[in-house]
């Protein structure tokens, strides 16, 4: 283990992502009122940094990290082409979705809030949808309310942040769930990280490693 470092994004994924850890490594390594961002590798233990979802692949990119767990809508809004995505995690699943204040598509010239203006972009193009993006950070259901946009484009698990702000989908863009990458060089080079994708798969298909 001591030869691999994982990076992890903060949140939910993290979250998700410790109980496949229970299940495939055993000894989870960081403390619950932990502010540390880096735990060093143990006998149990990878190496494990926590890291901000959108700088996950640079990390792994760059080889500071093997390997790293990030949702591909991140993938897909920062797009690093120096990473394999080696395996689908099937954790902390989510949708980006287009909403309002209606389901209806949007008509003529809109303004969008979203904090994925990539992936807005390329959703407007694809529909030629006269749309203005507004980017936001955060707290994007408040648009509408606002009066600053009528639709978002955000990422939706169970739709009850929209439903609190009298908000409906209006279409699915893309689904999205954790997945794992890799620095293209370890993956091929170190047998520790191709093993490490092979646990964290078995575990995800509930199957014990040792059936493998
Ligand atoms: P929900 O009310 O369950 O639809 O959750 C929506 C809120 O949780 C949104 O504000 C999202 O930003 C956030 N969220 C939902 N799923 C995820 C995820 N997989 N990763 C990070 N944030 C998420």
């Amino acid at each position: 283990m001591s030869e691999l470092t994982v990076a992890i994004a903060k949140g939910r994924i993290l979250d998700s992502f410790r109980i496949l850890w229970e299940g495939s490594i055993g000894h989870w390594p960081i403390p619950n009122t932990s502010r540390q961002l880096w735990f060093p590798p143990t006998e149990q233990s990878p190496g494990m940094l926590i890291a901000r979802a959108r700088d996950i692949a640079t990390l792994v990119a760059l080889g500071v990290a093997d390997v790293g767990v990030v949702g591909l809508d991140v993938l897909r809004e920062y797009p690093t082409p120096d990473v394999l995505e080696v395996a689908d995690l099937a954790i902390s699943q989510c949708r980006v979705v287009i909403a309002g204040t209606h389901t209806d598509w949007p008509q003529g010239p809109v303004r969008i809030a979203t904090k994925y203006p990539r992936i807005a972009g390329s959703f407007l193009n694809q529909h030629q949808i006269a749309g203005e993006l507004v980017s936001l950070s955060g707290s994007l259901e408040l648009a509408p309310v606002l009066g600053l946009a009528s639709y978002i484009i955000d990422i939706v698990d169970t739709g009850r942040t929209l439903q609190e702000h009298d908000l409906f989908e209006v279409s699915t863009i893309m689904a999205s769930s954790a997945r794992l990458i890799a620095n293209p060089a370890h993956f091929y080079t170190k047998p520790e990280v191709q093993e490490f994708r092979d646990r964290m798969v078995c575990i995800r298909k509930g199957e014990p490693y040792a059936n493998c």
